[in-house]
C-alpha cells in the first residue's frame, strides 16, 4: 500500500501536469471505481490538488472535486503537452494505457489525457461537492501527520499514554498518519529504538531523535518519488526509487551499516515485515 511519500509523490505530479486543463468527457468502464456523477466535472477545470492522509483531492472551479484513494494497486498516469516527452512507461503499469486494466479515463483538453489503472480494483473515485470534502468522516478521523500537525509536542504526548510496542504505534493511523511499514523500520534504525519497545518507556531524547527520524526518512522518500515495491508508479508513468535507498527495510542478512557488527535481522510484528539490528537496536 502506498504510504505518505508515494501519495504525496502523487499529488505533486498530478498537480504540476493536470492544474490549468479542462476535463472534457469521461469515460467509466467500471462502475464500482466510479461514484457520483461523471457530468458534474465535465467541464470544469482543474485548479489545485490536496490531500489528506492517502485520498487525493482533485478541486475544479465549478465547485466540484474528485476524491480518490488508489489503496493496493491503483495508477494515474497523464500523457499531454505538460508531458513533452515522457519516458517510457513503466512495466509495473499492467497492460499499459489504456489497456485491460484501465477502469477510468479522463479526457482532457488540448489532447490531454489522465487514465485510471487498477488491477485489484480496490481502489475507489467519488465526485463531491467542494465544500463538503473537509466534512467526510475518514478526513475529520484523520490523526495528525508529520508535516501537518504532529509537532514534537504532540508525538510525545501520543507514546507517553501507551504501552503498545512504538512500531505499532507510529503505523496506527487513527494516532497518526502517514507513517506505514517501510518508513517506520528506517525511521526506528536511524534513531536506533527496538521496535518491540513500549512506546511510553522510550525517554525523551530518544523520542526527539526518532522524530527528526521520522522526518528525516519521509523526505528521502519524497525526494526519491516514494518506494515502488508493489504496483506504485508516479503519474508521469515511471517508478518511485525509495525501494533502492531503504536504510534496513528490505535488508534481511546485510551487515547493518551503521555498527558493522550485526547482521540485520527480520521478524513478523502485527503481521508486518519488521527489520532491525539487533547489536544497534536493543
Ligand atoms: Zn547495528
Amino acid at each position: 500500500m502506498p504510504e505518505l511519500p508515494e501519495v504525496e509523490t502523487m499529488r505533486l505530479q498530478l498537480k504540476k501536469f493536470l492544474a490549468g486543463h479542462k476535463i472534457v468527457s469521461v469515460e467509466v468502464k467500471n462502475s464500482k471505481t466510479f461514484q457520483g456523477d461523471e457530468k458534474k466535472i465535465v467541464g470544469g477545470r482543474i485548479i489545485d490538488v490536496r490531500r489528506f492522509g492517502k485520498v487525493s483531492v482533485i478541486d475544479l472551479n465549478n465547485k466540484y472535486s474528485i476524491l480518490t484513494h488508489v489503496k493496493l494497486t491503483g495508477q494515474y498516469i497523464y500523457r499531454g503537452p505538460n508531458l513533452p516527452s515522457p519516458e517510457k512507461l513503466s512495466t509495473k503499469v499492467t497492460g499499459g494505457v489504456p489497456g485491460p486494466h484501465t477502469l477510468v479515463i479522463f479526457n482532457l483538453d488540448r489532447n490531454g489525457v489522465l487514465y485510471y489503472n487498477d488491477v485489484r480494483r480496490f481502489g475507489w473515485i467519488r465526485i463531491e461537492k467542494t465544500k463538503d470534502v473537509e466534512k467526510e468522516k475518514f478526513i475529520v478521523k484523520l490523526g495528525p501527520e508529520p508535516f501537518k500537525g504532529l509537532t514534537l509536542d504532540v508525538f510525545q504526548e501520543i507514546l507517553s499514554k501507551t504501552s503498545r510496542m512504538i512500531k505499532v504505534v507510529l503505523m496506527d493511523q487513527e494516532k497518526m498518519g502517514g507513517v506505514g511499514n517501510i518508513y517506520a523500520n528506517d525511521a526506528l534504525w536511524l534513531s536506533q529504538i527496538n521496535p518491540k519497545t513500549p512506546a511510553k518507556d522510550i525517554d525523551r531524547e530518544s523520542v526527539q531523535k526518532l522524530y527528526g527520524a521520522i522526518l528525516k526518512v519521509l523526505n528521502v522518500g519524497i525526494k526519491y518519488g516514494g518506494a515502488s515495491e508493489l504496483a506504485f508508479v508516479t503519474p508521469d508513468g515511471r517508478e518511485g526509487k525509495y525501494q533502492k535507498h531503504t536504510l534496513v527495510y528490505g535488508h534481511e542478512g546485510d551487515p547493518c551499516e551503521r555498527c558493522h557488527k550485526s547482521v540485520i535481522k527480520k521478524f513478523f510484528l502485527g503481521g508486518r515485515g519488521t527489520y532491525f539490528c539487533p547489536n544497534c537496536q536493543k
